[in-house]
C-alpha cells in the first residue's frame, strides 16, 4: 500500500489536517486510525464537574472522517523513517511520500504505582479516561465531607489545566451542598506554581482563596496505597527532597503521561525527552530531522499547552508547510506556540487563559476581557466551543 500522505491518528489533529489537505486539492490522504469512536476531550471536565454527559463527547469515527480520504482502521505499530513506512498491526506496510504523526499521547500508570489500582476503586477516579469521567461526579456528588485530594503530575500532560479544574468545580458544588466546611480540599501538583502566565495565575489564586483550597506546589504524586487510601508524595524545596504521604477519602487524579510505544521507540522521538514526544522545529512543526514528516497536537514536542486550542493553530501551519515542502520549497510558516485554558471555576464561571510562547496573554476574542472570571466564556466552554469543534475545526474550516 502506497499513499502521497498519510495521517497516523485521527483525532482532534488528524481530522483537521486530513480536512485542510482535501480542501487544498490533495487527492491521496490516508488516515490510520483504530478506533471507532471520535471524542472531544475537552467536555471531560464537565462530565466529572456533573454539566455534562458521556454521550455529548463522542461520535462516530466514520462522521468525522472526510470524505475522499482513506480510512485505514488499524494501529501503527512501527514507523521506518529512513524506507518512508508505516507497519501496522495487521502485518502490512504502508508506504509515503510525506507523513504526519498524530496520534496522541497515553497514561503512563506504571510511573506511579497504585495509581491505577487506586482509580478503580470506589474513592477515586480520573476525567483523564473517557469513562471514568462519569465517576468522578457520582464521587462528587456523593461525598459527605473529609479530604478530597486533588493530585496533578508537574510532567507535561494534555490541557495542564484539567486537574485543578476538577478541584474548583467539585468545591463550588460543596459549597453549593454545604459539604464545603467540613471538607479539606488540597490541590497537590508536581509544578511549581498555580500557572505559568502571572496574569492569569493572579486570578487562579484568588479562585483558590475563595474556597479555601489548600494548594501545595512541587510535590509530585510516586506512589499509592489504595487499600489505605494513601498517596506519597515527593517534595522538592530549597534544601532538597523530601517525602509525605496524605490520606486521602477521595481522590481526583492525572495520570502521568508519554508519548504511545511505537513513537517513543522510533527514530523520530526526541532523544533528550524521557517521554519519546516526537521532535519538530518549534515553529514550522516540521521534524527536525526527517523533512518529510510533520507532527502536531499532544504527541509532539514542540514547548506549547498540550492543548486542542494549540492544535487549532498548529493545524494550519503543518498543511501550509507540508504543501511547500511538496511543491519542494522551504516551510516558512510559523506556528508561535499560541494555547488557551479554558479555566471553568465554578458552575457558570470561566477564565479563558490564551497565551503563546512567551508566556504573556495572548488575546482572541474581540472586544472581551478575558482575564477575568466570565459567564459569556463558560457559555463558549459550554456550547461554543463543541459547536465549533463539530462543524467547523473536523471540517477543517476554523
Ligand atoms: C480531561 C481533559 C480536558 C481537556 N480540556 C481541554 C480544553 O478545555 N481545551 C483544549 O483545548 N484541550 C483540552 N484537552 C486536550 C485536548 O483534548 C487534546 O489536546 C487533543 O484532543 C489532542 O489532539 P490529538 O489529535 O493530538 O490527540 P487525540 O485527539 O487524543 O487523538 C489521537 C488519535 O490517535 C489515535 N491513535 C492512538 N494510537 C494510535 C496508533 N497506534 N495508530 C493510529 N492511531 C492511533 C487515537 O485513537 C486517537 O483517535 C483536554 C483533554 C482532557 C483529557
Amino acid at each position: 500500500m502506497h499513499h502521497r500522505i498519510v495521517i497516523i491518528g485521527g483525532g482532534s489533529a488528524g481530522i483537521s489536517i486530513a480536512a485542510r489537505l482535501l480542501r487544498a486539492g490533495q487527492d491521496d490522504v490516508a488516515v490510520i486510525e483504530p478506533s471507532d469512536i471520535h471524542y472531544y476531550q475537552p467536555l471531560w471536565t464537565l462530565v466529572g464537574g456533573g454539566v455534562s454527559s458521556l454521550e455529548h463527547t463522542r461520535r462516530s469515527e466514520m462522521s468525522v472522517m472526510p470524505k475522499g480520504v482513506r480510512w485505514i482502521q488499524d494501529s501503527a505499530v512501527e514507523i521506518d523513517p529512513d524506507q518512508r513506512h508505516v507497519e501496522i498491526s495487521s502485518g502490512s506496510k504502508i508506504s509515503y511520500d510525506f507523513l504526519v504523526v498524530c496520534p496522541g499521547l497515553e497514561m503512563a500508570w506504571e510511573m506511579v504505582p497504585g495509581l491505577k489500582e487506586a482509580v478503580h476503586t470506589p474513592f477515586a477516579s480520573t476525567n483523564y479516561v473517557a469513562e471514568l469521567a462519569p465517576k468522578t461526579w457520582e464521587l462528587v456528588r456523593k461525598f459527605r465531607g473529609g479530604t478530597a485530594l486533588f493530585a496533578s503530575p508537574g510532567t507535561p500532560i494534555k490541557c495542564p489545566g484539567a486537574p485543578q479544574k476538577a478541584a474548583y468545580l467539585s468545591a463550588d458544588y460543596w459549597q453549593k451542598t454545604g459539604t464545603l466546611a467540613g471538607t479539606d480540599v488540597i490541590f497537590a501538583t508536581g509544578a511549581g506554581g498555580i500557572f505559568g502566565v502571572p496574569e492569569f495565575a493572579k486570578v487562579l489564586s484568588s479562585v483558590v482563596e475563595r474556597y479555601g483550597i489548600d494548594a501545595r506546589f512541587s510535590h509530585e504524586l510516586i506512589e499509592v496505597d489504595p487499600g489505605r487510601r494513601s498517596a506519597c508524595f515527593e517534595i522538592t524545596t530549597p534544601d532538597g527532597k523530601t517525602r509525605q504521604s496524605i490520606e486521602y477519602d477521595i481522590m481526583h487524579t492525572a495520570p502521568p503521561q508519554r508519548a504511545p510505544g511505537f513513537v517513543r521507540e522510533s527514530p523520530l522521538a526526541d532523544p533528550s525527552s524521557p517521554f519519546g514526544w516526537v521532535s519538530v522545529d518549534r515553529h514550522t512543526l516540521q521534524h527536525t530531522v526527517y523533512p518529510e514528516v510533520f507532527s502536531l497536537g499532544d504527541v509532539c514536542n514542540a514547548p506549547t499547552s498540550k492543548t486542542g486550542a494549540a492544535i487549532r493553530k498548529e493545524a494550519p501551519v503543518v498543511v501550509a508547510n507540508l504543501l511547500s515542502v511538496v511543491d519542494g520549497k522551504e516551510p516558512v510558516a510559523r506556528y508561535d506556540g499560541y494555547a488557551a485554558c479554558p479555566f471553568t471555576t465554578a458552575r457558570g464561571k470561566m477564565l479563558l487563559a490564551e497565551f503563546d510562547y512567551s508566556l504573556t496573554p495572548h488575546p482572541t476574542v474581540p472586544l472581551v476581557n478575558t482575564k477575568k472570571e466570565r459567564t459569556d466564556m463558560w457559555l463558549l466552554k459550554r456550547f461554543g466551543l463543541p459547536f465549533f469543534y463539530w462543524n467547523l475545526m473536523l471540517k477543517g474550516l476554523g
